[in-house]
Parts: structure tokens; C-alpha cells; sequence
């Protein structure tokens, strides 16, 4: 319970990070300097007016000193990390897995704020990402577990050992991840010339297949594209939204690698039982 509220606050501040992320990475400025301004009177904030969520709710969601607004965005962003943590910790125990999955929680916090914002996905989280799933996913990923490799890969590398057997599964998931975005793309490209699924989701489910291996790869652009659907004709039923314009994928494919992550094996199993039947 203790850890649970330690590792919760430490997600705010986290989250505060992130804010900062979300603001400048899109602009190509630096995330280290200059420290935290006020957008209005460019004044620095006080180390104890930028404490996460209390500070926003003590000032009102106003500047100290020019009064302005602060943007609800900000309190939210870092009690959704927050939650993210506690989740985690609750559901994987301390440990390796745990911490990659906080890595991988705040890294899709930060991609759909940018991408709802800008229709951009940066690669500097991606390419990054994909790097750290390749390599410490194996190691500490329940997912990439040798029985779960495709096309019986496991049986063929009977004595690969067990990292050798998770690296094949994120690398497959990283292949399984972005090769259907990418045929999406480039067939939807050469139908109706439009730009329907940019290279930052290819990218971006590249890096989440590393880390939850191929059928958590599937799984996720299966949840991804049923949640997108639904928004998508929602907005349309409602005339706020055109078959023309794009709704940004990547925060889609996050809602969808959230539940894989926490309730990917169980939906798995029911689904494969279901085609047994
Ligand atoms: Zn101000």
C-alpha cells in the first residue's frame, strides 16, 4: 500500500516531466532548459508553485503573478501517470517488468498528447523505444515468454535459451507491429492518394510490438482500430468529423496497448477458444 502511494506520487512528478515533453518536443526545443516559464509574463515558476496537481488547484489554474490560465491539460496529464504507476505496480509487483511498463505508459502519454495536438508522432520517443524494447524486453517482459514465439520458432531454437527466444518474439512483434500500418498506408496511398496512416504510427506500433511481442502486437492494433472506429463514426454520426480528415491513430493504439499490457493473456485465451469451439 505504501509502495503503491510512493510509486503514485513519483508518477506525478513524472507527469510534470512529461507536460514538459508534450509542450516542446513538437517545436524541437530542448526539454532540459530553459526551466519552467509561464507562456504569458515568460516569469519562471517557483519551485513550490510547480508542484504536481496541488499547485494548479492552490493558484486556481492561474499564473501567480499575470493571472493567466493554465491549461487543465497539465494536472491531468500528471494524474493519468500517476494512476499509470499505481496501476502497474499493483498489477506486476516491483520489478523489471514494471518499471518498462511505467517506461512504456509515460512514452505513450507524451505520443498521443503530441499526436492529438499535431498529428505527429516524434521518432526521438520511437526509434528510442524500439531500441529499449529490443534489448530489455527479453529480459523482464511476461509477454515475450519462449511457448508464445510464432510458427513453432520456439521448437526450431530448442537450445537459443530464454533471452534469445524473447529477442525473436520483440523482434517479431516489432515486425507484426508495424508491417500492417505500413501495407495499410501505402495500399490506402495508392487507392485514394491519401496520407491515412503516417510513418509515426508504423514507428510507433514498431515499438510496441518490441515490447509486448507479436500477439500482443495484433491484439493491440485489433483494440486500436475498434476504439478508432468507434470514436471515428461517433464523430461522424455527430457531423463533427468527415470520412476525409485523419483522427490521429496513436493514442488509439495506447488505449489499446493498456489493455493488452494489463489483460492481453486473458483476452488471448478467450479468443482462441472461441475459434477451437
Ligand atoms: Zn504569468
Amino acid at each position: 500500500m505504501i509502495l503503491t502511494i510512493a510509486v503514485f506520487i513519483f508518477g506525478l512528478i513524472v507527469g510534470s516531466f512529461l507536460n514538459v515533453c508534450i509542450l516542446r518536443l513538437p517545436r524541437g526545443r530542448s526539454i532540459i532548459t530553459p526551466p519552467s516559464h509561464c507562456p504569458q509574463c515568460k516569469l519562471p515558476i517557483k519551485f513550490y508553485d510547480n508542484i504536481p496537481v496541488i499547485s494548479f488547484i492552490l493558484l486556481w489554474g492561474k499564473c501567480r503573478n499575470c493571472g493567466e490560465h493554465i491549461s487543465w491539460r497539465y494536472p491531468i496529464v500528471e494524474l493519468l501517470n500517476g494512476m499509470l504507476y499505481a496501476c502497474v505496480i499493483h498489477e506486476f509487483k516491483f520489478g523489471g517488468e514494471a518499471f518498462l511498463l511505467m517506461a512504456l505508459c509515460s512514452s505513450l502519454i507524451v505520443i498521443s498528447f503530441i499526436d492529438f495536438d499535431y498529428q505527429i508522432i516524434p521518432d526521438v520517443i520511437t526509434l528510442p523505444g524500439m531500441f529499449v524494447g529490443l534489448t530489455l524486453a527479453p529480459f523482464f517482459m511476461s509477454t515475450l515468454g519462449g511457448d508464445s514465439l510464432p510458427f513453432h520458432l520456439g521448437r526450431l531454437l530448442p537450445h537459443a535459451g530464454s533471452y534469445l527466444t524473447g529477442f525473436f518474439n520483440s523482434l517479431v512483434g516489432l515486425l507484426l507491429g508495424g508491417g500492417p500500418l505500413l501495407a495499410i498506408g501505402w495500399i490506402w496511398k495508392k487507392l485514394r492518394h491519401i496520407e491515412a496512416m503516417g510513418g509515426g504510427d508504423v514507428k510507433l506500433m514498431g515499438m510496441i510490438g518490441s515490447f509486448l511481442g507479436w500477439k500482443g502486437a495484433l491484439l493491440t492494433i485489433m483494440l486500436g482500430a475498434l476504439a478508432g472506429s468507434v470514436v471515428g463514426l461517433v464523430l461522424i454520426v455527430f457531423k463533427q468529423h468527415t470520412m476525409e480528415r485523419v483522427i490521429p491513430f496513436g493514442p488509439f493504439l495506447a488505449i489499446g496497448t493498456l489493455v493488452t499490457a494489463f489483460h492481453g493473456s486473458d483476452i488471448i485465451s478467450w479468443y482462441l477458444g472461441l475459434i477451437r469451439l
